[in-house]
């Protein structure tokens, strides 16, 4: 166990945690909501530093992240807990239960995995990697040190201080926006919306972000909810990649599987006020990006795999329009 940082002292052997909005109270010998930040004998500590459950070298399509050297691989880590409880979670076994044993792995570990890996960087995934703070931090500034890119895959639910703290240490996020509609956050994710709103916000000033919207079947793929959702990521810029993500039930959602019509609905009208929209999780998925300027494709993927890639730097090769993100 690590000391945590961000917690104060509170009396009767109780602390109050800093990190994330829940701001839980916790009393000596429990954890807060997350189930891995654990206060012993009035000190609060993280359970899961340098633990994880899962180390793979995924395609950076996958986390997904379209505008992000597509075609490479990147070193993806998670350890269990979250800070969201969310019915639907496609990683429930490792974010909301113990099952899967944990390894240890120091940040030197991870980063050398990177390295030997011919991996762009480390990317922190599969559960959130908010409630990781200690561990993400130390593994990012030291992959920095070796020119490695550091990604989070998140639900941005988290407070300003840790998160101005960790994002000079981070080149891209994808965020989860889970629905525009405050209830929904509440009662399906036990969270809520506005600090995510925040951290959407805070980001896109700092590194490259792009948003996951996962529809799930009934209850949040309402037409009003979808275009709310859109013009607010439409307010924040036009260039802000958007991927929609098929949901399948799982866990203690028992709704169908999204519809492939439910997805293209959704991309169709969210390409009518932004630049980048992808459609995920489709059998024989197949999302372009084109220059929203001429038309032309320039990126053709096939599932997780790149077919064509046609940018010149980060321009369109025919007419020069700058693609926004990071390409090599
Ligand atoms: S990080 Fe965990 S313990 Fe801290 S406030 Fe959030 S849910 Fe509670």
């Amino acid at each position: 166990m690590k000391t945590a940082v961000y917690w104060k002292k509170l009396t009767a052997g109780k602390v109050s945690c800093l990190l994330c909005p829940h701001a839980c109270v916790i009393a000596d010998g429990k954890t807060g909501l997350c189930r891995v930040r654990y206060n012993l004998n009035g000190t609060l500590y993280s359970s899961i530093y340098a633990e994880t459950t899962s180390i793979n070298l995924d395609p950076i399509e996958k986390k997904p992240l379209y505008h992000f050297y597509p075609g490479s691989r990147i070193l993806s880590v998670g350890t269990n807990g979250c800070n969201f409880a969310c019915s639907f979670c496609q990683n429930w076994e490792i974010s909301q239960t113990e099952q899967s044993g944990r390894q240890k792995m120091s940040s030197a570990e991870t980063v050398e995995l990177a390295v030997a890996g011919g991996s762009i960087g480390i990317a922190y995934t599969y559960n959130e990697p908010f409630i990781w703070f200690e561990f993400v931090l130390e593994t990012a500034k030291l992959a920095r040190k070796k020119k490695l890119r550091n990604v989070l895959v998140t639900n941005g639910y988290v407070n300003a201080e840790p998160l101005g703290e960790l994002l000079p240490y981070i080149d891209a996020m994808n965020i989860d926006l889970k629905s525009i509609n405050a209830d929904f956050y509440k009662k399906t994710c036990k969270g809520s919306l506005e600090p995510v709103k925040k951290t959407i916000e805070s980001s896109l000033k700092q590194c490259h972000v792009e948003l996951t919207n996962l529809l799930v079947t009934g209850k949040n793929d309402s037409e009003t909810d979808l275009v709310k959702l859109i013009d607010y990521v439409s307010g924040l810029g036009k260039d802000v990649p958007l991927h929609f993500s098929r949901y399948f039930p799982i866990y203690k959602s028992t709704e169908p599987a999204t519809p492939a019509a439910a997805l293209r609905f959704a991309e169709f009208t969210a390409k009518k006020k932004l630049n980048y929209v992808y459609a995920g999780n489709l059998d024989a998925e197949k999302n372009s990006t084109c220059c929203p300027k001429c038309k032309t494709e320039l990126i053709r993927r096939n599932g997780f795999s790149v077919e064509i890639n046609l940018l010149k730097g980060s321009n369109c090769f025919k007419c020069g329009h700058k693609i926004p993100g990071c390409f090599k």
